[in-house]
């Protein structure tokens, strides 16, 4: 069987027409497997999915429990049956409950890695290398200039703040699913122990982290309805970047604005979003980690999706490995 007879990219996603199943298709279909609750991957609407439990309990949260026709829990490791074609989860390290997707048939392994990261993340299962014929990677950070630093010093840059500069209010933007919690995880493993204020829309998805076992100290709301602005001096909060341009974030004391992005290497994207501490802190392999794990996966061969897909394709080539861009849309990562 030739790989792309087991899996090939069609409009709605990657497609696997043994099984009759896609995998984070991107339009509502009859059965999806989806690899994690990022909402450009895993989306409301479909009939049949399976993804990890808390994959799963995401979605639930995000769009309401009705969010498919049934679902399916997939443990990490189980072998799945699908119409003749085995499918099996494996830990992907880029947010809770996100995993790789492992497709055979006849002999031939694809692995879908969906987002993944290489680095420690306390805040989900750790990445595990699974062999395979085909790996498909994302490229989001798929340039050589992309190394992201020690997520802990750049935490370090965010606590030498709060001691320069006591009076302000240190707001910290951060994806609502996986970056926040891993930011306030960050902060807690940094020694900082003082409540951390919350926006609204980060509390179901930190009491869920919280309740699978991540503990992320005294979270309080970060309302100001009842006080006043002074009350949050010198306060780390957290919120979806989206509510920094917004008049919630100018009410605080003197406002801080913080970014924890993988783009926040990029300069002028910190200039762009009037931030004034960037934080590069990412949930995605930069360059080194991406080429490495190709090195270590040998696949013979790899599809390369959304991101920078040219420059890795290129680069595989030049490691003797064949590649080619599978040019999937729709894939904007919303927890870079
Ligand atoms: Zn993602």
């Amino acid at each position: 069987m030739k790989p792309d007879q087991l899996l090939r990219p069609m409009p709605a996603g990657l497609y696997c027409p043994a099984g009759d199943f896609y995998i984070d298709p991107v339009r509502p279909v009859a059965r999806a497997l989806i690899t994690h609750g990022h909402s450009d991957h895993a989306r409301a609407g479909h009939g049949a999915v399976l993804a990890t439990r808390e994959t799963l309990d995401i979605m639930g949260i995000r769009y309401g429990e009705d969010f498919c026709g049934s679902m399916q829990a997939a443990d990490f490791g189980e072998r799945i049956d699908l119409n003749g074609v085995t499918v099996s989860f494996h830990p992907a390290g880029h947010v809770l409950g996100s995993a790789q997707i492992a497709v055979e048939k006849d002999g031939l392994r694809i692995v879908a890695s969906g987002d993944y990261k290489r680095g420690a993340d306390p805040t989900c299962t750790a990445y595990e290398p699974v062999p395979c014929d085909v790996f498909i990677t994302e490229a989001t950070f798929g340039l050589p200039v992309f190394h992201h630093p020690e997520p802990k010093a750049e935490m370090g840059k965010l606590l030498t703040s709060l001691r320069q500069f006591p009076e302000r209010s240190h707001l910290v933007g951060a994806y609502s699913l996986g970056k926040s919690q891993r930011v306030i995880r960050l902060l807690r493993d940094c020694g900082y122990d003082a409540p951390i204020y919350i926006h609204g829309s980060l509390a179901r998805l930190c009491d869920y982290y919280v309740s699978r076992g991540i503990d992320l100290g005294d979270l309080r709301p970060a309302t100001l309805e009842k006080g006043d602005p002074t009350d949050f001096r010198g306060a780390v909060i957290v919120g979806p970047p989206s509510a920094f341009a917004d008049r919630w974030a100018r009410r605080f004391n003197e406002p801080l604005i913080a970014f924890a992005s993988g783009w926040m290497m990029v300069r002028q994207r910190a200039k762009q979003g009037g931030v004034e501490l960037p934080l590069v802190i990412s949930d995605h392999c930069d360059w080194p980690e991406v080429t490495e794990t190709i090195r270590e996966l040998a696949p013979s061969e790899v599809w390369v999706t959304h991101g920078r897909e040219e420059a890795l394709v290129r680069w595989c080539e030049l490691a003797g490995v064949p590649a080619r861009p599978l040019h999937l849309v729709g894939y904007e990562d919303e927890g870079d």
